[in-house]
C-alpha cells in the first residue's frame, strides 16, 4: 500500500520536541535515584511510574502476539481517541468521518478539539454503506470510525469491507474494537502489518471486567504508535493501574468464563425478549448487550427504574427509534429483568388490550 502518514499529521505535532522527563533520561534500573524530586520514603508508589510502560506493553505484546512498539496505552480508549484527533485534525478545518449511529465519545471529543463529524447512517439493517463513507471523505478527512462490534446497534462489521476502505482512502481507519472478545469475527490486529493506516482500539473495560482501572490501548504501526507517546501525558497510565492489569492478564481463564457466562445468557435472554408482545425485535448481538425494540421506550424504560433495574434508552437514536440498549449481567441480574417485563406485560400491556 503506497500510504505517507506525514501529510496527515498537524504541522506542530510534526515539529513537536516532546516532554523528557526523568524516567526517560536514566533507564539503567537499580540505583539511587535523586533525579525527579520525589519522597524517598512510602516505596514503591513515591516513584514516577514508567513512561513507557514496558513491563506492561511487553506481557500485551505477547498476548496478542504483536511487537510492544505498535502498542500504545491509555487511560481508557478514549484517551486513544482524543490523541488521534490532537495528532491529525486541525480545529477549525478537518473532518472525521463515522458511521452513525455510533459511540457517543468520536462526538465528544471532535467537539472539544472543534472538528467537524461527518456521520455516515449505516444501512436500516446495520450494515455499512461503504459507498457513501467514501463520498464522505474529502481532503480534508483525517480518521474514519468504524466500532466493530458496533455500539448501539450490537452488530460487527465484514473485514474484508473494512479492508477495502483501508486500501482506498487515503486516511487513518480507526477501528474500535472495545467488544471484540464477545465476537464471532477474529481482530484486525492481524491486518495492522499490511495496513499501515489501520488504528485498532481495544480496552480492558468490558471482557476483561476492569473498567475502574482505565486501560485502554491502540494498536497501529510504529510511527502512529511514537506520535501518540509524544503527545500523551507523560505518566498517563499510573502505577497501580499498570501493577493491577499485569496481575489480572495472567488469569485468561477466568476471562474466558465470563465471555462464555455473558454469550449464554445473551442468548437465552434474546429468546425471552422475543416472546413479550410489546417487544418488536430483538437485534442480533454480536457483543455483551442487546438492541431491543418496543412498543412504548420509555414507559418500559421508566417502569423497570421504578423497579431499580436501569437500561439505557437509545429511542431517539437514529435508526434505533423505539429501541432499548440492555447489558447482559449476572444470571441473577437477568432473571429480575425478565420478570420485571413479565410483570409490565401483565399491568401495562394485557389491561390496555
Ligand atoms: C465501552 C466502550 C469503550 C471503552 O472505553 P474505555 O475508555 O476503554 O473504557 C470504547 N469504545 C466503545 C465503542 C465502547 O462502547
Amino acid at each position: 500500500m503506497n500510504f505517507d502518514l506525514n501529510i496527515l499529521i498537524r504541522p506542530n505535532i510534526r515539529n513537536l520536541t516532546p516532554y523528557s522527563s526523568a524516567r526517560d533520561e536514566y533507564t539503567g534500573g537499580e540505583a539511587i535515584y535523586l533525579d525527579a524530586n520525589e519522597n524517598p520514603f512510602n516505596a514503591p508508589q513515591n516513584r514516577y511510574p514508567d513512561p513507557l510502560q514496558c513491563d506492561l506493553k511487553k506481557k500485551i505484546g505477547a498476548m496478542k502476539e504483536i511487537p510492544a512498539d505498535q502498542i500504545f496505552l491509555g487511560n481508557g480508549s478514549d484517551e486513544a481517541i482524543d490523541l488521534l484527533y490532537r495528532i491529525f485534525c486541525e480545529p477549525g478545518t478537518d473532518n472525521v468521518v463515522s458511521i452513525s449511529p455510533s459511540y457517543g465519545m468520536y462526538q465528544v471529543c471532535a467537539d472539544i478539539n472543534d472538528i467537524e463529524v461527518r456521520k455516515v447512517l449505516l444501512n436500516p439493517d446495520f450494515s455499512l454503506d461503504t459507498a457513501s463513507l467514501k463520498q464522505a471523505c474529502n481532503k480534508h478527512t483525517k480518521l474514519l470510525f468504524i466500532c466493530s462490534p458496533n455500539n448501539p446497534t450490537s452488530n460487527s462489521f465484514p473485514k474484508k469491507q473494512i479492508l477495502e476502505l483501508a486500501e482506498n482512502l487515503n486516511l487513518l481507519i480507526v477501528v474500535d474494537e472495545a467488544y471484540i472478545d464477545f465476537s464471532e469475527r477474529s481482530s484486525l490486529i492481524e491486518e495492522l502489518q499490511k495496513y499501515p493506516n489501520l488504528v485498532v482500539l481495544q480496552t480492558l473495560s468490558k471482557a476483561w471486567g476492569i473498567a475502574g482501572i482505565r486501560l485502554g490501548m491502540a494498536l497501529a504501526s510504529t510511527e502512529i504508535i511514537k506520535l501518540m507517546s509524544s503527545v500523551k501525558y507523560p505518566y498517563n497510565v499510573n502505577r497501580l493501574t499498570m501493577d493491577y492489569a499485569i496481575n489480572a492478564l495472567d488469569n485468561q481463564t477466568i476471562k474466558e468464563e465470563w465471555v462464555d457466562s455473558i454469550l449464554k445468557e445473551r442468548n437465552k435472554m434474546e429468546k425471552k425478549l422475543k416472546m413479550y408482545r410489546f417487544v418488536q425485535k430483538v437485534y442480533p448481538s454480536d457483543a455483551n448487550f442487546l438492541l431491543v425494540k418496543v412498543k412504548k421506550p420509555k414507559e418500559v424504560y421508566d417502569y423497570l427504574v421504578s423497579r431499580k433495574i436501569i437500561v439505557r434508552d437509545r429511542s431517539d437514536v437514529p435508526l434505533c427509534e423505539g429501541s432499548l440498549r440492555i447489558t447482559i449481567g449476572t444470571k441473577e441480574e437477568n432473571s429480575a429483568l425478565t420478570n420485571a417485563l413479565m410483570q409490565y406485560q401483565r399491568d401495562f400491556v394485557e389491561s390496555c388490550e
